[in-house]
């Protein structure tokens, strides 16, 4: 029996193609749909309105997380973060335009901004991360980094959409390094040092369902009109009275890549302020889709090879029914 190359490409490519083929169709990549919010999340809330860039909480981080400095002056002399990196878990930055005069205006304005970690209600650096280093708290919802798991792949510094996790440089075993909602303060009965240091409140710490009450609370208020404004925590009653800002309708973080934990309110538009423009649907339900379908199309290889085996043994089967042909 001989087996001719001819034959054996003609079968196979019209049984083992075609049974592949419908194997893929039949596994299109999909999303999953967007994970939902752990019960006891916890989560802050940044008002910029209330912010008067103290960088109190920018200090009280470093204090409570064991920071070093992170100079970027040429005299070196005071810790002088320009943005979140490894030696830097949260900033305070500035938005200012023409004349500067006024706070929380756009124009001839300015206004403060909060950058730390979002503890993304479906996060796209625990997704990616091989080793599950990267893990989100099934109750309170942070986002933890475990360093004794981690290889250094720093996929997750990739797949950030905020750009949070940052690669240690200076070391020959590097960590990543990014907030954790001070997960070893909570773990003691306290509340996160930005939150515990903000003397004006507009960092506050609480539970999910308390803190959306309080984003709803002051965006029915009147802008001007005398409002009081906790400090530290919710339900903490240390508070202080000032007029409300004309609040944006826009809560960011509320449904930017399937809600975070961090929530942020402002007078001044998240875009001038430097915040990405993000979908509803998270990254990694639709990575994890494709993932899920090229694991399903696993099949295919699998139908191909069969289809393969068939078309041969076929093709074997004529040659010997007709071998003069
Ligand atoms: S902001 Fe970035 S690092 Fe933080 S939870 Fe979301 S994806 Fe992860
Ligand atoms: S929660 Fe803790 S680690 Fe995170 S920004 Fe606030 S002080 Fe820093
Ligand atoms: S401590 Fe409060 S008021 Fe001061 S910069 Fe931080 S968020 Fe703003």
């Amino acid at each position: 029996m001989s087996l001719k190359r001819r034959s054996f490409l003609k079968g196979a490519a019209g049984g083992g193609a075609a049974l592949a083929t419908a194997a893929v169709v039949s596994a299109p990549a999909q999303a999953r749909p967007n994970k939902v919010m752990p019960p006891q999340a916890v989560g802050l809330l940044y008002d910029s309105t209330l912010c008067v860039g103290c960088k109190a909480c920018v200090a009280g981080c470093k204090e409570a997380n064991d920071l070093p400095v992170d100079v970027s002056t040429p005299d070196a002399l005071w810790d002088t973060p320009l943005d979140i990196g490894p030696k830097t878990f949260n900033v305070i930055k500035v938005y200012a335009e023409g004349t500067a005069d006024t706070k929380d205006q756009e124009k001839n304005g300015f206004a403060f901004i909060k950058k730390s970690c979002m503890h993304c209600v479906d996060p796209s650096c625990v997704s990616v991360c091989p080793v599950t280093a990267m893990t989100k708290h099934p109750q309170t919802g942070i986002v933890e980094y475990n360093a004794d798991a981690c290889i250094g792949c720093r996929y997750c510094v990739a797949s950030c959409p905020f750009g949070v996790p940052q690669s240690e440089f200076d070391t020959p075993t590097p960590k990543i390094m990014k907030c954790e909602m001070c997960k070893h303060r909570q773990a003691e009965g306290k509340i996160p040092m930005c939150a515990e240091v903000c003397p004006t409140g507009a960092t506050i710490f609480g539970p999910i369902p308390a803190l959306t009450e309080e984003i709803n609370r002051r965006k029915a208020m009147k802008a001007g009109e005398a409002n009081v404004f906790e400090r530290r925590v919710i339900g903490s009653g240390d508070t202080h009275e000032r007029p409300a800002a004309k609040y944006l309708d826009h809560v960011y973080g509320e449904k930017e890549v399937a809600g975070t934990q961090f929530r942020h309110m402002s007078a001044v538009s998240f875009t001038k302020l430097g915040y990405p423009e993000l979908r509803e649907q998270s990254y990694s339900s639709q990575s994890e889709g494709i993932q899920h379908s090229l694991y399903q199309g696993m099949i295919a290889p699998v139908v191909v090879l069969g289809g393969l085996v068939w078309a041969a043994k076929r093709a074997s089967h004529i040659e010997d029914e007709h071998p003069e042909e």
